[in-house]
């Protein structure tokens, strides 16, 4: 299938099917396992298969002895074999399962951790669903393989090769009429299952494709409705699931041919043999208990035949997985604990000559400068789309300028740790995002100590949000949904400005509310951001008259420029663009 998002990382080139066996063994040794479960298990595997193996002679013996008085020593034997070689593969079956989780637990961990840390500019290529399909899906495959088809495969090339070793040893001639049917076999098969490998993996992409589609959408399910858009999402979603049953008719037209075309090889050497024994017992030349004993071994032989072949199909599907995975572990994180902490206090935050493009090609800021001296307010105003939001963006250092240097001191910021710089910020955006859990969960999110309850009250009394949260029945353990549906606009902002209080931090980025909030909840939030912001240096994307009016300096963004900058009267006198800007915006 078509692959539908831009996930340019995701989709290197495959290695035509080929098993990168390197890749694989690399991502494995990474989750550093415990490699005595795969050991053990596979051993005891062994143990189990020879046990097995061994049947077949006793029964041999027992046919023999027919006619005479029961083998009783022999029955116990039987029986015992059989107890303990299934006790043993049990065990066998535990450890390597065990095995498997274990890996893909830290696998898992891996990727989970390495998805937090990963740049910003990811996200913004790679849908979420996407990324958790990788995290769920792919993982259990390379699992699968791991702790199933693997300890299979090995355990089936050694009962294959060990029936083989001991039908030989039994009648040679046998053995080989029987196994000159195995590269036909093979011919037949090998076709069958590399194009079942590939369908597997086409079915891979399209299972994160759609989850990544439909992700999206039932996160936006509000805008679904307003839009009217639910028909139109049945169809996008009811094409994507035609696509997986497409992809899934095929495997299962594969997978229904592979089997009947296995049992019937298999049943024509079967019916081959048994016909070649017939005429040899009847000859004398062999006796009925080989005869016997000879078709156990080629039932025993038929399941490993299928398990090996079905290695193969796996290990195809798990390469696919693999080397998403890897590319996934390959992306480049964010630096966080990397370079010097760097207290942002009493110095004057710059940005000097700065480019940047979202992608190559596209550039958004252009020769972008401006600076915030300690404890001042400075204002972005202009119009939307100008850039403001993405200063912030490079401020909060999601991104990195092209060209020019954000910087500090004079220093560039670049060289500062990134975990101190992001915790001496504090970003109140717009749509003040929230987590699904508890207030006292959104207060305290990302916190390095625990606070009381008095300190929790205390931020959300500054925030002139104690007031609806004494209301709510839980207090600060009340529940505020997903995303924080069951919190207003304004009451979400106050609680990200109490969040912010909380924090403490120097340098303020606000990006002030449009018309979203109604009069009140609007001079409410007014009233905790001027407590915020005092005693700290902010910068504010500004959508109101007053703040601009108010605000020490005003950098006018124009098309990811700064056309000028001054306070709003000397704005108003120099500049005819701002001039502009302010009557057709407040209407002045
Ligand atoms: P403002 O905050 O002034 O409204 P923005 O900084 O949000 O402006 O956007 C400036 C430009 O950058 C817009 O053209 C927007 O489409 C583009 N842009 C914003 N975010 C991204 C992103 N993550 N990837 C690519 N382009 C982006």
């Amino acid at each position: 299938m078509e692959r539908r998002m831009a996930a340019p990382r995701t989709a290197k080139k495959r290695q035509n099917g080929k098993f990168d066996f390197k890749g694989f063994l690399h991502l494995i040794r990474q989750t550093k396992p415990k490699y005595w479960q795969l050991w053990v298990g596979l051993t005891l595997g062994l143990i189990a298969t020879g046990a097995q193996l061994a049947v077949p002679k006793f029964a041999q013996s027992l046919i023999n002895g027919l006619g005479h008085a029961m083998n009783q020593p022999l029955l116990i034997g039987v029986i015992v074999l059989f107890v303990v070689s299934a006790a043993v593969s049990a065990i066998s079956g535990a450890l390597l399962g065990f095995f498997g989780e274990n890996v893909v637990a830290r696998l898992r961990s891996n990727l989970w951790q390495k998805l937090v840390r990963l740049r910003v500019s990811y996200f913004d290529n790679v849908k979420t669903g996407e990324m958790t399909s990788r995290l769920v899906n792919d993982t259990m495959q390379i699992k699968d393989l791991l702790a199933n088809s693997f300890p299979q495969m090995v355990t089936s090339l050694f009962q294959l090769v060990g029936a083989l070793v001991i039908m030989l040893l039994m009648d040679w001639r046998m053995t080989a009429i029987m196994f000159s049917a195995v590269p036909l076999m093979m011919l037949v098969m090998w076709p069958i299952m590399r194009q079942s490998g590939r369908i597997g993996h086409q079915r891979q992409d399209a299972m994160a494709a759609f989850s990544g589609e439909t992700d999206e959408t039932l996160s936006e399910i509000r805008l679904v409705k307003s839009s009217n858009a639910e028909s139109y999402e049945t169809q996008t979603g009811t094409e994507q699931i035609q696509d997986l049953y497409r992809i899934g008719l095929r495997e299962a037209i594969y997978d229904a041919i592979a089997s009947p075309v296995m049992t019937a090889t298999m049943l024509a050497v079967f019916v081959g043999v048994l016909a070649y024994a017939a005429v040899r017992v009847s000859a004398g030349t062999m006796s009925m208990g080989t005869m016997f004993s000879f078709m156990m071994y080629l039932f025993q032989i038929i399941g490993p035949a299928g398990t090996l072949a079905r290695f193969f199909t796996d290990l195809s599907k798990a390469n696919g997985s693999t080397e998403r995975v890897r590319d996934l572990l390959s992306e480049p994180e964010e630096a966080l604990s990397e370079g010097t902490p760097q207290s942002v206090s009493d110095a004057t935050l710059a940005m000097e000559h700065v480019d940047f493009a979202y992608e190559d090609g596209q550039p958004i800021l252009h020769d972008v400068n401006f600076d915030a001296k300690p404890n001042t307010v400075v204002a972005f105003a202009g119009p939307s789309g100008g850039g403001k939001s993405t200063i912030f963006g490079l401020l909060e250092r999601y991104y990195q300028p092209q060209n020019g240097q954000v910087t500090l001191g004079g220093a560039d910021v670049r060289d500062f740790n990134l975990s101190d710089w992001r915790s001496q910020i504090g970003y109140v955006s717009q749509d003040s995002a929230i987590m699904a859990g508890t207030i006292r969960h959104n207060l305290t999110y990302g916190a390095d100590r625990n606070f009381t309850d008095d300190e929790l009250w205390h931020v959300l009394k500054l925030a002139s949000a104690d007031g609806f949260v004494a209301k709510m029945t839980d207090g600060l353990d009340t529940q505020v949904g997903e995303r924080g549906v069951k919190v207003s606009g304004g009451q979400r902002q106050r609680l990200a400005i109490a969040r912010a209080f909380l924090r403490d931090p120097k340098i303020l980025l606000l990006d002030e509310a449009t018309a979203s909030l109604d009069s009140e909840s609007e001079a409410m939030v007014q009233q905790a951001l001027t407590e915020l912001m005092k005693g700290r240096t902010t910068l504010i994307i500004a959508h109101r008259l007053s703040t601009i009016v108010d605000a020490d300096n005003i950098y006018f963004i124009e098309d990811g420029h700064v056309s000028g900058h001054g306070t709003h009267h000397e704005l108003m006198e120099s500049l005819p663009l701002y001039r502009d800007y302010v009557r057709i915006q407040f209407k002045e």
